[in-house]
């Protein structure tokens, strides 16, 4: 458990609020794909008085006086970074995954550059152009989308966009395609148009810190990472490239982007990619595509259809179009909410309903992995979700699936 008896006495308010939320992860069942619990040590290093310090600059190179300490700290950072992903050149300091995408663009693009990307109702994700962000109002964006029958992206018809749109950079990732991309494939078809490309992983860099799935790294001119979901590093983003760009990409995020790094999160940074280079987590990782392969089996069994029929990932994607056609995801969400299961509703390829209500859910493994759930448990959670959604008003399912996450909770706690 995590205590403060300062903050309890200071601020009784924030306190409480803390020690809820607290309380909400340890007696729910987290299933969002881009949510982890991290380490009680990550929790100390973000907790320390490295937040005091401003180290504006980067290792060895400050404007301020007084980081010895900040500079040993980063520089762990970024040696184990590079050790976990093959880098030639790591940048530990994006606030977020999308402060590392902007630092990207600020480096290679000029305003109005073009940029290809991933659909967002076909799992993109808001940084890769999308009109309410600042990359879709500073560059001109054109986007790919997953086949509508198969769930899986055409790479024919995604080099057919870059021939006829001629795109400065490419992006490859998503936010909720539940499909390995071919990075090979993207690199090629952005050498063919002389573009860069940008591997966006922030949704697998754990799975591919453990190596689990593919590196891009050799694929890609730039490869941009959150350090928050299957990485449990506590949040923030994450830059990797070769020499070639390392300067380009370090002036973009300071002075281009941000001021001082925020050198607490960058400790934790450090510490979950120690925690990421050991034997343990590799087994983590396996174990969360498993426990989404059962996800993925036990929900195909009860009939949902799976956007791509399946996943390679840490999450399955349930499009309810088929099976609950009154059913729409915010419906789904809701109904998880009130027996302490959180999911998160998401738009499906081919959505015919808002963003705001959706036709799917996007439901993780991350989370209830690393506290220890393994396939049989999944299963259960599995066939748990489906009696919800199809019973949502049917008191006998509402307790016993309640009671079910109640005893899961306190068999599989978060933080001793
Ligand atoms: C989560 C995510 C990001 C980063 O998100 P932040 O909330 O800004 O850290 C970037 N790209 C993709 C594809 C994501 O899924």
């Amino acid at each position: 458990m995590v205590r403060s008896n300062h903050l309890e006495e200071t601020d009784p308010a924030v306190y409480a609020a803390v020690q809820d939320e607290r309380r909400r992860q340890e007696e729910s069942l987290g299933l969002i794909a881009s949510e982890n619990h991290v380490s009680e040590a990550v929790l100390e290093a973000q907790g320390s008085v490295l937040t005091n310090k401003y180290a504006e600059g980067y290792p060895g190179s400050r404007y301020y006086g007084g980081c010895e300490h900040a500079d040993t700290v980063e520089q762990l950072a970024i040696d184990r970074a590079k050790e976990l992903f093959d880098a030639e050149h790591a940048n530990v300091q994006p606030h977020s995954g999308t402060q590392a995408n902007m630092g990207v663009y600020f480096a290679m693009l000029d305003p109005g550059d073009r940029i290809l990307s991933l659909d967002l109702t076909h799992g993109g994700h808001l940084s890769h152009g999308h009109d309410v962000n600042f990359s879709g109002q500073l560059y001109d964006i054109e986007q790919y989308g997953v086949d509508p029958d198969s769930g899986y992206i055409n790479y024919e018809s995604v080099a057919e966009h870059a021939t006829e749109f001629d795109p400065d950079l490419v992006v490859s990732g998503a936010s909720a395609y539940p499909r390995e991309f071919d990075y090979e494939r993207i690199h090629e078809i952005a050498s063919d148009v002389d573009a860069y490309h940008l591997a966006d992983i922030a949704h697998v860099t754990g799975l591919i810190a453990a190596g689990v799935h593919t590196n891009p790294i050799s694929n890609a001119d730039f490869v941009t990472a959150s350090t928050h979901k299957t990485i449990r590093a506590g949040r923030g983003g994450l830059i990797l490239t070769s020499d070639e760009f390392s300067e380009q990409i370090d002036k973009s995020i300071f002075p281009g982007s941000q001021g001082g790094p925020l050198m607490h999160n960058i400790a934790g940074k450090a510490v979950g990619f120690q925690e990421a280079l050991t034997p343990e987590f590799t087994e983590y990782a396996k174990q969360v595509v498993a426990n989404a392969e059962t996800l993925a089996t036990t929900f195909s069994e009860h009939g949902l259809s799976l956007v791509s029929g399946g996943t390679d990932k840490h999450y399955v994607l349930a499009d309810l179009r088929d099976s609950h056609p009154n059913v729409t995801g915010s419906d789904a969400e809701e109904y998880l909410q009130n027996v302490g299961i959180t999911v998160n509703k998401n738009t499906v390829p081919g959505e015919t309903r808002s963003p705001f209500t959706t036709s799917g859910i996007r439901v993780g493994t991350p989370s209830l992995t690393t506290r220890g759930f393994t396939q049989s448990e999944m299963e259960t959670v599995g066939h748990a979700i489906v009696d919800v959604i199809e019973h949502p008003e049917d008191q006998d399912v509402i307790e016993d699936v309640s009671s079910l996450v109640d005893r899961l909770c306190e068999e599989y706690p978060i933080y001793d």
